[in-house]
């Protein structure tokens, strides 16, 4: 194990306590490297140095800021191989779909980097005689980041590079088993040119630093991406002292299979959008609901296509899906797939563990034959598992899809210009798709739900102003 990684707050770096294991999935035998935990004291001393660098960094020139976003983005970009590598290691994701989140991380710096000098703002004839008002938009002060492990570069990109161009302070807590990832980030961030403090990495657990994070006086603004409970409990306790905060959480999003659908893609984007990245996706396709006249060829394409499915490790040429992220993450899985046999769900492929040169938490894609009731059609899983669900028509179905506490994304295949269209009005979702996966959007759009899946403003695009700025109004008379 020769990597370690680090903290990072007022500027120095901070080994932390023990040597906490960061896990290689496909290899359980051999670690990525090893990391050590701050606490609460080092997480107060971060936001402390977030606070005390904000006057200046709020004050700095739109020039200033896109050159170091301009900077973060280049060499993530220039490095997106070693660090696809580094994140296919840490997380499982195949080293194809790796190094494109790691592109997309540097796209997003460069995006912000070019935001931070287009900052809005606007100039009103007051309904008063001699009197000017201008609306012009302010960083919000000292953010937390509380960040999951299914993105680890793309999720922290898209919340770092906002909170930066548009002028405040940061500190960022990412999920405990993708340490190495966030500590490449800072490494980057640290060599930018950011004054000192700007930035800081706290590594640790999410009751402990996570909760002195959230807890800490000065923090001025919240986002969190990550569960749909451990969201809910934070929006209660950043209710209690009106935190500012943005709540992107779990999914348990529809793909609707209509009978006029070119089977052969919705095939393709029913796979891609349940089972890529392991179906570790808050916009996986977790329900596959089928319209009855398709139904039976579209399960058996399904099962056929699954059974040329390669699971196995991430780095080898050839393999589709890599490992399950962690050993909770696969007991919960596994736990699914016993709730799914209990409720007298049908297995149609997969259900079981599968073997590798290496140890590893590697599952086989699944699919059951479910009813709309049972908890596998129901509960978010996050893992390579769907259930395939029967509809009677069209109105049926998006019935089912919306049949749901989640309102992440919603998809459906038709050739229906009318069926689309309605679909794109009613779906309960803050995103939707046609003839495409749930999963997989653009960086430069906004990205968000509703229901329980969401709270707060849009993330990423130029939606992002919302949530990382205040707008003051400003009345003169001369
Ligand atoms: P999680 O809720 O377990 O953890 C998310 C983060 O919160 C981690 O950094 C964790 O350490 C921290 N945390 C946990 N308890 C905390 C506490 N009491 N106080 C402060 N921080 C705490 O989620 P996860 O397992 O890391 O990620 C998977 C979840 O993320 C899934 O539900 C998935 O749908 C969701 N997700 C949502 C989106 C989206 O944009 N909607 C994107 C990716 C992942």
């Amino acid at each position: 194990m020769s990597r370690r990684f680090s903290s990072y707050i007022a500027g120095q770096w901070i080994e932390g306590e023990g040597g906490h294991a960061d896990e290689n999935p496909s290899d359980l035998a051999t670690p990525v490297g090893e990391y050590g935990v701050v606490d609460a004291a080092h997480t107060a001393q971060a936001v402390e140095a977030a606070a005390a660098a904000l006057p200046k960094w709020a004050f700095s020139t739109p020039q200033q800021r896109a050159d170091v976003l301009d900077f973060v983005g280049s060499e993530i970009l220039a490095r997106k191989e070693e660090l696809g590598r580094l994140l296919a290691m840490e997380e499982g994701k195949t080293l194809p779909e790796s190094i494109g989140e790691a592109a997309r991380a540097g796209q997003i710096f460069k995006f912000f980097a070019g935001e931070a000098l287009r900052i809005p703002g606007e100039k009103l004839a007051s309904t008063r005689p001699g009197v000017d008002v201008e609306i012009t938009r302010e960083p919000v002060g000292v953010v937390g980041i509380i960040a999951p492990w299914n993105f680890p570069l793309a999720i922290p990109a898209w919340k770092i590079a906002p909170a930066l161009a548009y002028g405040n302070t940061v500190v960022f807590k990412p999920a405990e088993i993708v340490p190495g990832c966030a500590w490449a980030l800072a490494d980057i961030l640290s060599r930018a040119g950011l004054p000192e403090g700007v930035f800081n990495l706290v590594l640790g657990g999410g009751r402990t630093v996570g909760q002195a994070l959230v807890a800490h006086p000065r923090l001025d603004a919240l986002t969190f991406t990550g569960s749909a409970p451990t969201g809910h409990a934070l929006l209660r306790q950043a209710a209690e002292r009106a935190l500012k905060v943005q709540m992107e959480m779990g999914g348990k999003n529809p793909l609707v299979v209509l009978a006029d659908a070119d089977l052969d893609k919705a095939v393709e984007c029913a796979v891609n959008g349940a089972y890529f990245s392991t179906g570790q996706r808050c916009t996986a396709s977790s329900r596959l609901i089928v319209e009855n006249a398709v139904y039976d060829e579209f399960a058996a394409r399904m099962q056929a296509r699954l059974a040329k499915v390669r699971v196995g490790d991430p780095l080898e040429p050839g393999v589709d899906i890599g490992p399950v992220a962690s050993g909770a993450q696969l007991d919960t899985d596994l736990a699914y797939i016993e709730a799914g046999h209990a409720d007298g769900a049908e297995l149609l492929a997969g259900g079981e563990q599968v073997e590798w040169k290496t140890p590893g938490h590697f599952l086989a894609p699944t699919l059951f034959a479910a009813k709309p009731s049972d908890r596998i059609a129901r509960e978010e899983i996050f893992g390579p598992v769907a259930a395939l669900l029967r509809a009677d028509d069209y109105e049926h179905a998006l019935a089912l899809a919306n049949d749901t506490e989640f309102g992440l994304c919603a998809g459906i295949c038709t050739n229906s210009l009318k069926h689309a269209t309605h679909f794109k009005r009613n779906a309960q979702a803050g995103m939707v798709m046609v003839n495409l996966p749930t999963a997989g959007v653009d960086p430069h759009v906004p990205f968000g739900g509703r229901k329980a899946s969401s709270y707060g403003p849009r993330e990423q695009g130029r939606y992002a102003v919302e949530f990382y700025t205040t707008v003051k109004t400003a009345y003169t008379s001369a």
